[in-house]
């Protein structure tokens, strides 16, 4: 029997490799998609806690992090535009989208969109096979689990990254990076909660508060403000997930982060304002502006008897709550890691590709798309966005 030779062989069916499969097809190549998942894209149904937060409404190509050049990752976004990105989605994936907030989503939810993708493929002629695990990658053609060989003149690796790695993406893809000579940058964990804190702060999961968090390390230094959440274990929400990479980071360089947080995202002026001698308690006033459950841990970690009118309250106790208010310095030990980050930061370096195409710079045959690469956006849609956008660019480079 002559077995049939693909033009374009892609491994992984997530977002980027889906995305990559329509349009290499729509160009006209014949196309396979391989994936151990079946079905495959699993991250599409869980993403947004099932609601699939599928773009921003707005982009800011600078909020997105790599150890390659910005510039690669900008022109990367240009190439595939928000504008176009919702067209595709739309027009061709068949989507309803509607706005809340800084966050677009679809009517149907993940599940739907995970499906769509994978009708869409077929639709347009891609052959999608699956349960088969890919476990290396040459010249011509793709190496599956027990050594059967699926012949292939192009191939694009949209593996992801490895989190989650129980949807598929167990870091197979750098492995095979690495073997075919790409330098892959340390993953690590991104958009990540963080561990840590005592048992009085585990007692306030659910509580959340809105916060500026900075983040020190020996070479940068970054500040958020947005959502701050406690949790069984530590601290989560929109903040802590948009700088839990740094705190990871440190700890991969055996680095130091010290976060400290500003309640209520106030500053040390503006709570010594509220703070001011009157006749209200030290609790009364603080309960005006954060959760009582919040006020009462920070009363006792400072030892500031809240019962004190603040025209009575002694000035170094006044000088500790302002510090614990405005630079409260967060006790954490560690990140809830790759199991439970919502992407990996790391991957293939950009500068081994060809921002135009998604070509890999080792190998005129190879295209790298979506996680895998050495680039990841903050939390609010910015992740697929980078996922159809490089899907995109891989699929018609892979196609010419
Ligand atoms: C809990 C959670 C929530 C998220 N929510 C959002 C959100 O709301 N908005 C957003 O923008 N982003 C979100 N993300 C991030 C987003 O899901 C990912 O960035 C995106 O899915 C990456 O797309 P990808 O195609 O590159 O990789 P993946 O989606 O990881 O797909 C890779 C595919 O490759 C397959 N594969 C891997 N190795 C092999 C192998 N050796 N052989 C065969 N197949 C293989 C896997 O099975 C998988 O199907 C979320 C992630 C998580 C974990």
């Amino acid at each position: 029997m002559i077995q049939q030779r693909y033009d374009v062989g892609i491994v992984g069916a997530g977002p980027a490799g889906l995305t990559a499969a329509y349009f290499a097809a729509r160009a006209g190549a014949r196309v396979i998609v391989l994936d151990h998942r079946d079905p495959p894209a699993q991250k599409i149904r869980i993403s947004g806690g099932g609601r699939c937060n599928i773009l921003p409404a707005h982009i800011d190509p600078s909020a997105y992090t790599t150890d390659s050049s910005p510039y690669i990752v900008r022109n990367i976004l240009r190439a595939f535009p928000l504008s176009a990105a919702r067209e595709f989605l739309t027009a061709v994936i068949g989507l309803e989208l509607f706005q809340d907030g800084e966050k677009v989503y679809p009517r149907g939810g993940g599940e739907e969109v995970q499906h769509r993708f994978i009708a869409t493929a077929r639709h347009y002629g891609a052959v999608v096979r699956a349960p088969v695990a890919v476990t290396g990658v040459k010249k011509g053609h793709i190496i599956l689990a027990g050594g059967e060989k699926v012949l292939a003149s192009r191939v694009i690796l949209a593996t992801g990254g490895m989190s989650y790695p129980r949807t598929g993406s167990d870091g197979t893809g750098f492995a095979i990076a690495r073997r075919l000579g790409h330098t892959v940058i340390e993953p690590y964990p991104a958009l990540v909660a963080l561990r840590g804190g005592s048992d009085a702060h585990h007692a306030l999961a659910g509580v959340s508060v809105p916060a500026k968090l900075t983040v020190t390390t020996a070479t940068e230094r970054a500040e958020h403000t947005g959502g701050f959440l406690f949790t069984h274990r530590g601290y989560s929400g929109p903040v802590v997930l948009n700088l839990g990479h740094l705190a990871a980071r440190a700890q991969q360089r055996r680095d130091h982060a010290t976060i400290t947080v500003a309640w209520n995202a106030l500053g040390a002026e503006d709570w010594e304002a509220a703070l001011a001698p009157s006749g209200k308690t030290v609790r009364g006033q603080l309960r005006t502006a954060l959760p009582i459950r919040l006020v009462d841990l920070i009363l006792a970690e400072t030892a500031v008897p809240g019962d004190v009118k603040l025209a009575q309250m002694r000035r170094d106790a006044r000088q500790r709550l302002v510090t614990a208010l405005a630079a409260y310095r967060l006790p954490w030990t560690g990140t809830e890691g790759l199991k439970t980050a919502e992407v990996t930061g790391g991957g293939v370096a950009l500068s081994e590709i060809d921002a135009a195409t998604m070509r890999s710079r080792v190998h005129p045959w190879l295209y790298l798309c979506g996680e895998i690469l050495d680039a990841f956006g903050p939390i609010g849609g910015a992740n697929f966005l980078w996922a159809f956008a490089t899907g995109k660019l891989a699929g018609s480079g892979g196609a010419a």
